[in-house]
Parts: structure tokens; sequence; C-alpha cells
């Protein structure tokens, strides 16, 4: 773990159907709490903790915001298409976004504050943004609240940590977000579909 790219060290975890919203943490403390509120319980962290600390947030580019310079136009154009197949399969709208450092923040912060700033996913907050920080040497993704149901934060740092920790500590990171997109992309649309056929079923029988 010493090498960079940890991700949260929790042995407790479990990939349960039956519990996603336990999931939601601070990005701050990282403490875990069962229901979404607008400030930490714990430490009273809140997004306007971050603006107070922050120029206004950039504006989003698309899929793609590499603005650490780490991909080619190839790979850039490789994962904005893998964002539109997973956009059209799930009802998901992912996004990658790559920085040198997220001074002062904290990545898990950083990526709360954008996320936050960008509203993805529109008025369900079907989002889901990757964010790869060289500097701190921490990738870290925020799920927006609409696809909680489908994927919790704690899933989607195992997925990562599977899928896309072994590349970054190659230094590759275009094929690590790929890897990032693609099988965080899976994920949704497994449960998506899993969720749309049971809706249809309810309706039917
Ligand atoms: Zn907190």
């Amino acid at each position: 773990m010493s090498d960079g790219y940890p991700t949260a060290e929790r042995d407790d975890v479990t990939m349960s159907e039956d519990i996603p919203y336990e999931s939601i943490h601070c990005p701050h403390c990282g403490t875990t709490f069962a229901e979404r509120t607008d400030a930490c319980p714990q430490c009273d962290f809140s997004l306007a903790t971050l603006d107070a600390q922050m120029p206004p947030p950039p504006l989003q580019a698309g899929p793609v915001n590499d603005w650490a310079g780490v991909l080619t136009a190839e790979d850039a154009q490789r994962l904005i298409q893998k964002c539109q197949a997973i956009h059209q399969a799930a009802q998901a709208e992912l996004s990658v976004v790559t920085v040198e450092t997220t001074t002062p923040l904290k990545p898990a912060e950083y990526v709360f504050w954008l996320a936050n700033h960008w509203d993805m996913g529109g008025p369900e907050n079907r989002g889901l943004l990757i964010l790869l920080a060289l500097h701190e040497r921490r990738i870290e993704s925020e799920v927006g609240y609409g696809l909680e149901p489908l994927l919790s934060d704690v899933e989607s740092e195992l997925i990562i940590q599977e899928h896309v920790v072994p590349y970054l500590h190659a230094g590759q990171y275009a094929e690590g977000l790929y890897q990032a997109v693609n099988a965080l992309g899976q994920a949704l649309g497994v449960k998506h579909k899993a969720t749309t056929r049971k809706r249809w079923r309810d309706r039917f029988v």
C-alpha cells in the first residue's frame, strides 16, 4: 500500500445488493453513515467547506477532462466512446478527470466537490465521476445519488482497486482510466438491466 494508489482500507465490506446506502461516507473524515445529509454528522463537513477553500470550479468539457495531460487524442476518444456506450446501456453519465494535484483539498474532497458542482447525471443524479490525482497518487470515484442503488461508493472503490490500480502502479494511466470506466460501466449495466427487468415483471404479473 505504501507505493501509492491506495484505496480506503476496509476489510469488512461485502458486495451486498441490499445495503447500498450504508456506504455513504464523509469525504473529509471518512465516517460512514446511513442517510444522506447536507453536513457530516461527525465533523460538520459540507460542500460549503470546500467552496471556501477553492476558486469557482472549472467547467466540465464532456466525459474526458484531462487537465494533467496524460492522455493522447486516441486515448481520449476511446474513453469518450466507452462513456457514451455506457450512457446508452445504463442511463449513467460517466466522466473522467485527471489533475496534477488536488491541493488544498484531499482527492476524496476534490472529486466530491467537482461532482456536486457539475450536477452530473441530470435531475436524477445518475452520474459517476472518476478522478486521477497524479501528485497524490490516488484514484477516486464519486457515485451520484441516483446510481447508488446500483453501485455504492464502496463497491466502486473495490472495483477500482481490483481492475484499475495495477495499471496505475505500472504508470499506464490511460489504460487504467479506460479499465475504470469499463469495469464500473459493466457493473452499472448489469444492475441496471436487472432492475429494469424487475420493474417490467412487477408490472405484468
Ligand atoms: Zn466528516
